[in-house]
């Protein structure tokens, strides 16, 4: 229940109370319903008057579906995020465990377990530093320490994971491999598979429950050695447990956006902390906190900043695009670069982080825009097919004809969007293949393998995309990456959106160039003096990095500071802002540890019908901020109205929202 409380129940009549372990799943009658519930303690007394106590109607399992150590997980993190526990058991369950069903899968009678990969491919000869970092690491299995892997696109960091996990394999230990929600599950898995003749299990998004609940059977029978996953796998019961590895760690899809709002590779770094072993944290644009404990605190800093295997980092440039003719967002310099970079047999990459045709319909006789009816945003603009959509609520509608405000058939597209520049770079260069990768591209099961594949064996050769590009692929043919619009991100009033560019675009950057075909990168904007643009044309994210942090520090933002943030929205403005401002009250009455800043509109003020707003809390100490939330929290969930609001605890934000 999405309730801060437990709830107490009388022990089914038949069961020896001795038998009853904590996370055992039992069934309970509540309201006028039956519920899975996970059995936590026995208490010898209850608020509630005995003669209203319900008893408990079976005891589902026979032993504990969540071992202690998840147990203990699940209790932390609901207490450092100040969810409901319910909601965070529910999160650590599979499904079909979830719904009540037992831990097994009924297999087909007599069927063979799937046959175990031939080990293939062999260790490669490491480079002195992945060498030194994988005897790191090796001599500190079988207790707790936090590496950090800051390497370059392609500095052979997979391949020091992959020679850490032989020598845990060896020992008979399992490793948990954390990777971002992307479409790299697949490659991931083949390169794992090819290297190890063990069983691996794989838990993401694109499984069926049944798939799902054998891969987290799998490794909780320690059947399966290695465990590769997606955020919620964090939470998968490995009993021989021996590393964990966190691949991109700086990914915003190990926070969770709603609900349960946790951070998976926070609690990756807990749980390594509580099992005494190992952790990787890998990137090439690790995030502020990570090189902020990792340069003043107690990570272990290991950094790979060549290129395995002799290829060069690519080169930067800026392209200033002030007075300048643009065709389709494409300047003239631009448009020449790529005609140099294609007819000297490579490809090229072009990165915009806007799908659609245009992100405007906008009236030319009255400059009336196409807005969403529920949103505080407007609706972009779709060609194929023809549609209005808005990015944030998924609302759809047909083209107006005219204009909804004046009349007139005078509507125009404004701005650019993937589907636009796709249609301008195919008129431009109508000889080269082209693929376009983005989220309307790649709806179909199997499209961006057959993508990526044309892309591997040069069928394709302009490839343009938004940050799905971004992420994880490495093109060796590429050798020329062009920014279209890095001003977008410049001026946000998200604290973390400069951090999120730089590392946007220095990961955009490490796709391209390799040995003997190195790579440029060519940075469009209208700000070409902005400090930050002239930082990132450095190419060097460690001095990016160090330049946030000096920021951070001046405006006591994270991680020189704890921040949460208390977000609310109803369908009614004055609902939220009374409500923040009964919250606000409470939070004033418990003194001044913590800053209260709002309630201010949230980034967007409307959205999917509702209005937003919040309150920013902010403690110089973590502890400070979780002891007054703690007291808080028990206030607020005595406020009388607030059931017809929405409301939530977002610790540790990604974003402003
Ligand atoms: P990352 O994970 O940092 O992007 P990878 O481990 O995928 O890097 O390595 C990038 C490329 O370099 C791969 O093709 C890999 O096979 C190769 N590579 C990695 N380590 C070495 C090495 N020590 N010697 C030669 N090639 C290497
Ligand atoms: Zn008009
Ligand atoms: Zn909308």
């Amino acid at each position: 229940m999405p309730l801060r409380k437990v709830f107490d129940y009388l022990p089914v009549a038949e069961t020896v109370l001795a038998d009853l372990q904590p996370g055992m799943r039992v069934r309970v009658p509540f309201q006028r319903r039956q519920l899975v519930g996970i059995f936590l303690e026995l208490a010898s007394q209850s608020e509630l008057d005995p003669s209203r106590l319900k008893p408990i109607e079976a005891v589902l399992d026979a032993s504990p579906i969540l071992p202690p150590e998840i147990l203990k997980l699940c209790l932390w993190a609901a207490d450092y995020y100040h969810h409901p526990v319910g909601e965070v058991l529910a999160a650590a369950l599979p499904g079909l465990l979830r719904q009540g069903r037992p831990p097994e899968i009924k297999s087909k009678k007599n069927a063979a377990p799937p046959p175990l990969p031939e080990p293939g491919s062999a260790p490669l000869r490491l480079n002195d530093k992945q060498e030194e970092l994988v005897q790191a690491v090796t001599a500190a299995l079988n207790r707790f320490s936090v590496f950090t892997v800051d390497g370059v696109t392609g500095s052979g960091k997979t391949e020091v994971y992959l020679q850490a996990i032989q020598t845990v394999l060896e020992q008979q230990k399992q490793t948990l491999v954390l990777i971002p929600e992307i479409n790299l599950t697949p490659q991931t898995l083949e390169r794992f598979r090819h290297r190890f003749g063990v069983p691996i299990a794989a838990i993401h998004s694109g499984l069926t429950e049944k798939a799902r609940l054998q891969a987290w059977l799998n490794a909780r029978s320690a059947t399966a050695f290695i465990l590769i996953g997606t955020r919620s796998a964090v939470f998968t019961p490995l009993p021989r447990l021996g590393l964990i590895i966190v691949d991109e760690e700086h990914d915003s899809s190990f926070k969770q956006h709603d609900g349960f709002r946790y951070n998976a590779r926070d609690l990756a770094i807990w749980r390594a902390r509580d099992a005494q072993v190992p952790i990787l944290l890998g990137s090439a644009t690790p995030s502020l906190e990570t090189l902020h404990r990792s340069w003043e605190g107690p990570y272990r800093y290991f950094s790979l900043p060549e290129r395995a295997g002799g290829a060069t980092l690519p080169v930067f440039r800026v392209v200033d695009l002030r007075r300048q003719y643009l065709e389709e967002g494409l300047s003239a310099e631009l448009l020449q670069g790529l005609t140099t970079h294609l007819k000297a047999g490579n490809q090229v990459l072009l990165f915009l982080n806007r799908r659609g045709f245009s992100p405007v319909l906008i009236c030319h006789a009255c400059a009336w825009m196409a807005t969403c009816k529920h949103c505080d945003a407007r609706m972009t603009y779709h060609l194929r097919p023809t549609r209005l959509h808005c990015h944030h609520c998924e609302a759809q509608k047909a083209v107006p004809v005219r204009c909804e405000a004046c009349g007139e058939k005078e509507l125009q597209t404004l701005g650019l969007g993937t589907e636009r520049l796709e249609q301008a770079l195919q008129k431009h260069f109508p000889d080269y293949p082209l693929t376009r990768i983005d989220r309307d591209t790649t709806r179909r099961k199997g499209k961006i393998e057959e993508m990526l594949g044309d892309i591997q064996s040069g069928a394709s050769r302009i490839l343009l995309g938004t940050q799905m590009v971004a992420k994880g692929h490495h093109f060796p043919n590429v050798t020329l990456v062009g920014i279209i619009d890095s001003d977008y991100g410049l001026f946000s009033s998200d604290f973390r959106a400069a951090e999120r560019l730089g590392q946007l675009l220095l990961q955009v950057a490490g796709r391209a160039g390799r040995a003997t075909k190195p790579g440029e990168v060519w940075i469009q904007t209208h700000h070409p003096h902005h400090p930050f643009i002239q930082l990132l044309q450095q190419g060097n994210y460690q001095q990016v990095a160090k330049a946030l942090l000096q920021e951070r520090e001046q405006a006591a933002l994270p991680p020189y500071s704890s921040l949460a943030l208390f977000h609310a929205e109803a369908h009614r403005l004055p609902e939220v802002e009374n409500f923040l401002n009964q919250v606000k009250e409470l939070a004033q009455s418990l003194g001044n540890s913590v800053s209260i800043r709002g309630p201010i509109s949230a980034l967007m003020a409307r959205r999917a019908g509702r209005y937003r707003m919040q309150l920013l809390l902010q403690a110089e100490h973590k502890k400070t901020l979780h002891a007054f939330l703690r007291q808080l929290l028990q206030k607020v969930e005595g406020l009388s109205n607030k059931l017809r609001i929405h409301w939530a605890v977002d610790v540790d934000p990604m974003e402003l929202e």
